[in-house]
């Protein structure tokens, strides 16, 4: 049985600035309805928890739009292989949760634990730390329903395993990940307010913490705000560069801080404290749109001198924009994949057509730093440049032609950036 074939149409992004244009709309319960759906659909594609910004979730008027969602919630954590077998569509609340229960963690989270797993890593979603890379570095295996309905399993001793976990979903349906673990551990946070851009030390400034975010929303040159997470099993750092917050602070100015995760210093485990937002309130009403960019880290200082040369066309549509770091990995899709990198994000507000032109000069100003857009935000860059910034683009062509040779879980967005129809 696959559920119940629901009204396409009116299904939309977290955001709600996508409706997608599905014909059908499943939510399968059992792996074999999802397989059996799969096998006799020509277009697929898969919403996870539907955060991602742009149309790389939509199927496109004649394809099926297939929601992980009513599968059955598998966490099986090993504890003496120090690993959890995870169903694709959990959000990393839960598994979080579970994993922690058993003294174990992951090394990294996003800025909010609603998403799922699946969909994270498919689009390169990432936390902060010098020395942490992509959500995607952690899997061990990828479990997936290909087009014809088959299950296969790949893992890190496989030349594809590479091109396979941050896939865009082009692949097929990711229905479990085996993700590392590690022995649990303790965070404490602190926000710093005004940290100036002149005589920034980035590189002494990201590393003052397992995970440093810098937040502006360029009315001024220079960062409102520095959240800084600490494992208490690391070494305190001096923060001699801006002033401690003496109240827990909301990365917005003027929303409330309480749906933020504890800040002022008090330690909490790793889950409560590295995401930005808890995992019991909706992050905010996402009255937003998204977009951000990864460069190298070495250009990060010019980078930000370069958006402070258009702050006022900025300012006027951001509501905050969030600087952080990503260790390089090695997903031929990842936009953090050979280079340890600086990752700019910015929360504009929901008004398209004040954003876009916005987010056009803001390409152009960064051209120059070879930005690669986050695959699940809002970006203008023509796809063709997109994929001359990925060097092994080629090999995930390859293996997409492949592993999906009738195209099933190819959507537009897919067929234009990585040039499926070339
Ligand atoms: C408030 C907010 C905060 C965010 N914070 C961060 C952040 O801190 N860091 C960051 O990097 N990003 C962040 N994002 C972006 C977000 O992490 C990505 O868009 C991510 O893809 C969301 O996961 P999802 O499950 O919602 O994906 P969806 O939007 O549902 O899907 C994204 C892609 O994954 C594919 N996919 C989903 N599930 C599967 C599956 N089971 N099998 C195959 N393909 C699948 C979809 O087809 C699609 O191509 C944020 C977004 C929001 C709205």
């Amino acid at each position: 049985m696959t559920g119940t074939a629901e009204t396409a149409g009116t299904v939309t992004n977290w955001a709600r600035t996508i409706t997608y244009t599905a014909r059908e709309f499943h939510r399968p319960r059992t792996l074999d309805g999802l397989a059996s759906l799969v096998a006799r659909s020509e277009r697929v594609r898969v919403l996870g928890s539907g955060h991602s910004f742009n149309r790389i979730a939509d199927p496109g008027p004649d394809g099926v739009l297939l929601s992980t969602a009513g599968l059955p919630r598998v966490i099986e954590v090993d504890t003496a292989a120090r690993a959890v077998r995870v169903a694709g569509g959990v959000r990393y609340a839960e598994l979080a949760a579970a994993v922690h229960a058993h003294g174990l963690a992951l090394p990294n989270m996003a800025s909010l634990p609603h998403i799922s797993v699946a969909g994270s890593v498919a689009t390169g979603t990432h936390g902060s730390g010098v020395d942490n890379g992509p959500l995607a570095s952690a899997v061990r295996e990828v479990e997936m329903v290909l087009a014809d309905g088959t299950t296969g399993t790949t893992g890190r001793d496989d030349a594809r395993f590479d091109g396979a976990v941050t896939s865009l979903g082009a692949l097929g349906v990711v229905t479990g990940l085996t993700l590392d673990l590690e022995p649990a551990y303790e965070v404490e946070q602190r926000v710093y307010t005004e940290l100036p851009l002149e005589g920034l030390d980035f590189d002494a400034v990201m590393a003052a913490g397992y995970s440093v975010s810098l937040f502006t929303n360029w009315r001024e040159p220079g960062f409102g705000q520095v959240w800084v997470k600490r494992r208490t099993d690391q070494p305190a750092v001096d923060f001699p560069w801006a002033a401690p917050a003496r109240v827990p602070l909301h990365p917005v100015p003027g929303m409330p801080a309480g749906n933020c995760t504890e800040q002022l210093g008090v330690p909490d485990p790793w889950h409560e404290r590295l995401p930005h937002f808890r995992a019991e309130f909706t992050p905010s009403s996402g009255e937003e749109i998204q977009s951000e960019y990864l460069l190298p880290r070495s250009a990060a200082v010019d980078a930000l001198y370069a958006i402070d040369g258009i702050r006022s066309a900025v300012a006027g549509v951001v509501q905050t924009c969030e600087v952080r770091t990503v260790a390089a990995d090695t997903q031929w899709l990842s936009p953090a994949h050979g280079r340890d990198s600086v990752a700019l994000h910015f929360t504009w507000v929901r008004d398209e057509t004040a954003v876009l032109p916005v987010v056009r000069r803001l390409e152009e100003a960064l051209d120059p730093f070879d930005p690669r857009p986050h695959w699940g935000k809002v970006f203008e860059i023509p796809s063709a440049v997109v994929r001359s910034r990925y060097p092994r683009w080629y090999d995930f062509w390859r293996l997409t032609r492949s592993v999906d040779p009738s195209g099933t879980f190819a959507n537009a967005f897919v067929r234009d950036h990585l040039g499926l129809d070339d």
